[in-house]
């Protein structure tokens, strides 16, 4: 289909805040899965006659971070709105949200494609609102939980810039890990705390005009996302190809069939009736309050990656990898200020420290490994006092224990045997052992020199300094040659 019709696709993510609180009121935020039922109500997310929201500021100042980050214009002159809808997960009749002033505007981000590319996704809006209650479906009937009713929600908004399922992936996984960074939503989208839809149609190629969209819902994962896209494109290019038209309306995802259904034309869609919300003040934010939510903005992923590969050398991959989540590229960056050499601390990491991790089911915050003790350990190597196999050991040995490396080695006495005088004699003693190969090699077959190397390893338990072995046993064998030719 791609040679005839373009996809245009927009994305619309609604991305619950990790606030303490609610939105409008004080009852906790709490896990969906783990706390009991309506455990965390009150009149006010209950939608009682006469209750009065209040506007939760870290909330305002969450979906300030999030608008910053992706390079929005903060809207001075905040007015919430009443959208009128009855569905039984809505207590009030009505959700508090923005409609045409949303805190952020005019914002973008861009996204690395597998080719190599970067490609720039506006983002039209950044609104606040709330979320609404969880409706579980039974055989006997309906249940609600008003535990979400009232938790701060963000919903972003693209431009219908995005042209692939590809595209789309690439910039939902970009959402998911910027709001990580920024400390605002966890991620875990089988909780439901992150929603992703999508707003497909596709053209002509060479057209101007936009399709017929329709938009997809139900998608819990990046793959029902990215495989979600590419069914419905592929279902409208049929369509369009036998001649048919494509209908506006709202689709779901089934998950196990892996294709989409239509679950409501547009003529069914509701007339919302958005109106000022009464009971709120406009909400005004001063650029002083802005400049102060600007400057506690962490260093975000792409100048993270950016920074790894121009000021370290790192590869994309490399870089992509360390950057991916926060807590390892800060402990990464510890490292490197604790004097840790860019290029080898990344290999310790993404090899001998994530596997060590995965093995044990453990992230980076859960272990007592501080980022100069690996600096440290990767000092060990380079100064030959221990080897890269038992560096290893080491390794392991200090995500168990937090102890430093030198205090292991010590302890274990798993440094490496550098010292001449005790070599000299294991060397001696080796070739005092072995008259057959030394009347060999003194005869002409100076490849043994490995061999007799390789003896010394072994009776070293493999932790005498190879080089320095190597040096002592032809020093000493050229030594026998001069006593026999004498
Ligand atoms: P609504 O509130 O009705 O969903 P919006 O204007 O908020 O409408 O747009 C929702 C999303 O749909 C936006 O991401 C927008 O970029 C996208 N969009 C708009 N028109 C199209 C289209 N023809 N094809 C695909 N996406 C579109
Ligand atoms: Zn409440
Ligand atoms: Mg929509």
């Amino acid at each position: 289909m791609l040679d005839r019709y373009e996809p245009v696709i927009g994305l619309e993510i609604h991305a619950e805040l990790l606030t303490h609180s609610k939105m409008f009121c004080g009852c906790r935020v709490v896990d969906s899965v783990e706390a009991a039922p309506n455990t965390a109500v009150c009149p006010v997310c209950l939608g009682m006659p006469g209750m009065l929201p209040v506007i939760n500021r870290r909330a305002v100042e969450f979906a300030m971070r999030v608008a910053l980050a992706l390079n929005c214009e903060i809207q001075n002159h905040n007015i919430f709105a009443r959208k009128n809808y009855f569905y039984p997960d809505l207590p009030k009749g009505y959700q508090i949200s923005q409609y045409e002033l949303p805190i952020g505007r005019h914002g973008w981000l861009d996204i690395a494609l597998s080719d190599g590319t970067t490609k720039r996704i506006g983002i039209r809006r950044v609104h606040m609102e709330e979320d609404t209650g969880k409706l579980t479906h039974r055989d006997e009937g309906s249940l609600v939980d008003y535990n979400r009713s009232g938790v701060p929600l963000l919903e972003i908004v693209t431009e219908p810039d995005i042209r692939s399922g590809e595209e789309a992936r690439a910039y939902a996984t970009r959402i998911r890990q910027t709001l990580r960074y920024l400390g605002v939503n966890s991620g875990d989208m089988e909780k439901g705390v992150l929603r992703i839809e999508p707003n497909i149609s596709i053209r002509p190629r060479g057209s101007e005009a936009f399709g017929t969209r329709i938009e997809l819902k139900n998608l819990n994962s990046f793959r029902a996302l990215a495989d979600g896209t590419d069914f419905e494109l592929d279902r409208q290019a049929a369509v369009l190809d036998g001649g048919g038209k494509v209908i506006q309306e709202t689709r779901g995802w089934h998950d196990t069939r892996r294709e989409t259904f239509s679950q409501r034309a547009k003529e069914e869609a509701e007339d919302y009736r958005y109106f000022a919300e009464p009971d709120l003040p406009p909400l005004f934010i001063d650029p002083a309050w802005i400049q102060t939510m600007r400057a506690t903005l962490p260093e975000l992923p792409q100048a993270k990656e950016a920074r790894y590969r121009i000021d370290f050398g790192l590869s994309p991959v490399e870089a992509t990898a360390l950057a991916d989540d926060r807590a390892v590229a800060e402990w990464f960056d510890a490292a490197i200020g604790a004097g840790g050499k860019p290029k080898s601390l990344a290999n310790w990491i993404l090899n001998d420290l994530f596997r060590l991790l995965n093995e044990r089911g453990l992230t980076i915050s859960d272990v007592p490994l501080a980022p100069a003790a690996l600096v440290e350990l990767q000092s060990l190597v380079d100064r030959g006092t221990i080897n890269l196999t038992t560096a290893r050991e080491v390794l392991a040995e200090m995500l168990e224990s937090g102890r430093d490396p030198t205090t292991i080695i010590e302890a274990g006495g798993l440094g490496q045997i550098s010292d001449e005088a005790a070599l000299i004699a294991i060397v001696d003693q080796v070739i005092t052992d072995n008259p057959g190969p030394l009347t060999n090699y003194l005869g002409g077959k100076e490849s043994l020199l490995g061999w007799f190397v390789g003896q010394v390893m072994r009776a070293t338990r493999g932790q005498a300094n190879p080089a320095l072995v190597n040096e002592i046993a032809r020093r000493r064998l050229e030594e026998k040659r001069d006593t026999a030719g004498s």
